[in-house]
């Protein structure tokens, strides 16, 4: 929503096509015109009523005074050695997010990571979002708004410019948002948008149980990923805190139902610090995960303000090698972005992006 004049404005990239055709006939304006204007946001990326020269000026003139363009935007950018970018986007009330943009040179293929809230309530002890607090949700559009902008700066430069795959593993839980994330899905896949299959997006969640037992229930084939990071309670409760409200055993029952659901293997996120790169947790991690269709991603700690303790690599290495000698499939994750501090847990509301753009 949107205070303007005191009247209440919906933001036009919140909206899905039904809502707009709504909207139209409330207005006497024809049902396609909803078309025209859900086409002109999401596949052309238009950011102002000018953008779509179709609609009108009449219609734009009657819409203009129910909906609005509610300013997301990229404020400044950064760009990594490894082609990894960092987007610091600002909102219309002022907050700001990061949204990272993660080439991949081999295949042409672009993944985007985009934030969900503003800050994050459950305060991992090693992710700088999580330390700094929470601000509050972002809604659909915004979170939409996120890559309409992207691709928009991408095409000022290379007109063919696609995203191939999204990831909601910015800042914030999602299914701490899940209303808004789910409905920024389907903006995302809808067929008159950007068209993004759903098996090419990706949840990232915390263990928010509720979160996974919906997209179980509907069986809804998006990507999920849990970030386990230790396969015992009283380590994980400290690092991870919503793990004191759903513990291990509620969090894997819900993977499991997930999997059974969905028939999709589960992406488990193993940040490593000196204190869990164990042969402990290996050997408890193998037996979690028996009998079930996963992926374990092993991620040794970025570095962030608090500054946790990465293991030495010989000991990730011995990690991985028990994973796969149990026939667990893990790969190490590869560093993307640290030298611009765009790396998984290094995302930040304040002073984000800050210095010299680096393009
Ligand atoms: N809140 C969600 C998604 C955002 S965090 C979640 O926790 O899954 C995205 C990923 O970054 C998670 O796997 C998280 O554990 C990881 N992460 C956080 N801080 C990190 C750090 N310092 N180094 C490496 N990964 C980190
Ligand atoms: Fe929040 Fe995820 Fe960071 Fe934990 S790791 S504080 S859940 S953003």
């Amino acid at each position: 929503m949107h205070q303007g004049e005191g009247i209440k404005k919906l933001d036009i990239r919140s909206c899905s096509e039904e809502s707009l055709e709504t909207i139209c006939r409330e207005h006497s304006i024809a049902g396609f015109r909803a078309r025209q204007i859900f086409t002109g946001v999401h596949r052309h990326g238009a950011a102002s009523w000018d953008e779509i020269p179709s609609l009108g000026a009449d219609a734009r003139d009657m819409l203009r005074n129910v909906l609005v363009f509610d300013g997301v935007e990229i404020v400044r950018e950064k760009h990594s050695r490894d082609t990894t970018a960092k987007y610091l986007v600002s909102l219309a009330d002022g907050e700001r997010v990061e949204t990272v943009l993660i080439p991949d040179a081999a295949t042409g293929r672009r993944t985007i990571c985009l934030s969900t809230q503003v800050g994050c309530p459950v305060g991992c002890t090693f992710c700088s979002t999580g330390q700094e607090g929470f601000r509050r949700d972002l809604s659909a559009g915004e979170i939409v708004g996120q890559v309409l902008e992207v691709i928009r700066a991408g095409r000022m430069g290379d007109t063919g410019f696609k995203i191939n795959n999204v990831v909601f593993m910015g800042m914030g839980e999602p299914f701490l948002n899940t209303t808004e994330v789910m409905e920024a899905v389907e903006l995302l896949n809808a067929e008159r948008g950007l068209n993004i299959g759903r098996r090419k997006m990706t949840i990232s969640t915390c263990g928010v149980v509720p979160g996974i037992r919906l997209l179980a229930e509907r069986r809804d084939q998006i990507g999920l990923a849990v970030s386990l990071h230790s396969c015992f309670d009283e380590t994980r409760d400290r690092l991870v805190p919503m793990n004191k409200k759903y513990p291990l055993a509620e969090l894997m029952k819900a993977c499991r139902e997930y999997c059974a659901a969905t028939h999709r293997r589960v992406t488990f996120e193993m940040v490593l610090t000196r204190e869990t790169c164990t042969d402990r947790e290996a050997y408890a991690l193998i037996k979690l995960l028996a009998g079930m269709i996963s992926h374990v991603n092993l991620i040794p700690v970025n570095p962030t303000l608090e500054g946790s303790e990465r293991p030495e690599k010989e000991r990730v290495s011995r990690f991985l090698a028990l994973l796969m000698k149990a026939r667990i499939p893990a790969s190490l994750r590869e560093e993307k972005g640290v030298d611009i501090e765009a790396a998984c847990g290094q995302l930040r509301r304040v002073a984000a992006c800050e210095g010299p753009a680096g393009i």
